[in-house]
């Protein structure tokens, strides 16, 4: 069948640009050992715990799940204090963007309003959904500029997306910011506090906004357990909103969209203290160590909340990215973010942390040696 005529909003998308697989670069360089530290996943890997409950739950995969997984909002609204009726649980919390966009906002009228860079489903989503997309820059040391911000507002924004801390700078504003950001906002606009990285701020009661949930009318804060609980191939996300609006998600949302697994997953996942402490310890060590470590050699580190650190090689990033591909290390270059100069790089383990060390210090002295 030739092309048929299909949504004016579907011009010019370009494929999501996801970090490198293992195996694809096992097998483009012929290596046997390659280390992934592009997509800000867990460095312990999935914890024991887990894979425990997903075992023994396993011989429910035949099941459909409990439509809109209420056991697991009641889980979540426990451990946070938030009332369950509050809590969207979604397929990543990517699938709660996607809701939120397509329940609150209204094709050809509303518009979204973000940073940039920002997360790029913001803007996908938002486009695809006929909406108008506003941005304006951070400022020069990736702090917010709240009121260029608020400037792009009007009576027709309908969410204003915050990622603290931000992807990919790594940079966090405190709380208060966000609510003094709330209190400003045209009337109907929902202020979205993006929490992903969240659980790694220090002191995280300094960052997050679930405090305040409850006292903010337009608040919708969105959570993950892709990144510190370690289950990002499994798909697992919420959102804490008003309960009016939870309540108009449930309804269009696709109803198994949480498997059955991922549900069981996430409820060991909330109890495995351990896991999350070990998580913690390991990803504000290995941000210090590289922090420390790629600074003596000349690159220049932001200060960072999440478990990533933004930086500036003395060299060609790209270069640098590829040389790295070529040692086995795969890491995030930033030019699809509009920067470049720039390299993500997500914290690992001690032997991944190291490996990464050793293998930048080589490009940097290969490069030196050659230019
Ligand atoms: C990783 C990430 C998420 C989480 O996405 P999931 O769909 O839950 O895996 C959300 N927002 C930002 C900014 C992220 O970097």
């Amino acid at each position: 069948m030739t092309k048929v005529p299909v949504r004016p909003e579907m011009e010019g998308f370009k494929p999501y640009s996801p970090g490198l697989s293992i195996d694809e670069i096992k097998k483009r360089y012929g290596l046997s050992r390659v280390i992934k530290m592009a997509s800000n996943e867990n460095p312990l890997g999935t914890s024991p715990v887990v894979q425990a409950r997903l075992a023994s739950a396993s011989p429910l995969a035949f099941r459909y799940a409990q439509a809109g997984s209420p056991a697991l909002s009641e889980a979540i609204g426990a451990h946070l204090g938030v009332p369950a009726s509050c809590v969207v649980a979604g397929n990543g919390s990517d699938e709660i963007i996607d809701l939120l966009l397509r329940v609150v906002a209204r094709p050809g009228i509303d518009n979204v309003v973000a940073f940039r860079p920002c997360f790029s489903i913001y803007d996908v989503q938002s486009r695809l959904c006929g909406l108008e997309f506003r941005q304006t820059d951070l400022n020069a040391d990736f702090s917010f500029p709240f009121d260029a911000l608020l400037s792009l507002t009007d009576e027709n924004t309908a969410l204003v997306f915050v990622t603290n801390p931000d992807n990919p700078s790594g940079y966090a504003c405190r709380a208060d910011e966000l609510v003094a950001l709330a209190a400003k906002l045209p009337p109907r606009a929902l202020l979205v506090v993006d929490e992903a990285y969240v659980d790694f701020a220090e002191p995280l009661d300094e960052f997050t906004m679930l405090p305040h949930f409850g006292k903010i009318p337009n608040l919708v804060i969105l959570r993950t357990f892709s990144k510190m609980y370690g289950l990002a191939g499994l798909r697992l996300g919420y959102g804490v909103m008003p309960e009016w609006l939870a309540d108009l998600l449930l309804r269009v949302k696709l109803p198994f969209s949480v498997n059955i697994l991922a549900e069981q997953a996430g409820l060991a996942a909330l109890e495995d203290d351990i896991f999350l402490s070990e998580t913690l310890r390991v990803v504000r060590e290995g941000r210090e160590l590289l922090t420390r470590e790629l600074t003596a050699m000349g690159c220049t580190v932001r200060p960072s909340q999440a478990n990533f650190l933004m930086f500036d090689p003395p060299m060609d990033a790209r270069t640098l990215f590829e040389g790295l591909l070529q040692r086995g290390v795969i890491i995030r270059p930033l030019a699809s973010y509009g920067m470049p100069g720039k390299l993500r790089v997500s914290i690992g383990n001690e032997d991944e942390n190291r490996e990464f060390l050793v293998k930048t210090a080589e490009v940097l002295r290969d490069n030196h040696r050659h230019s």
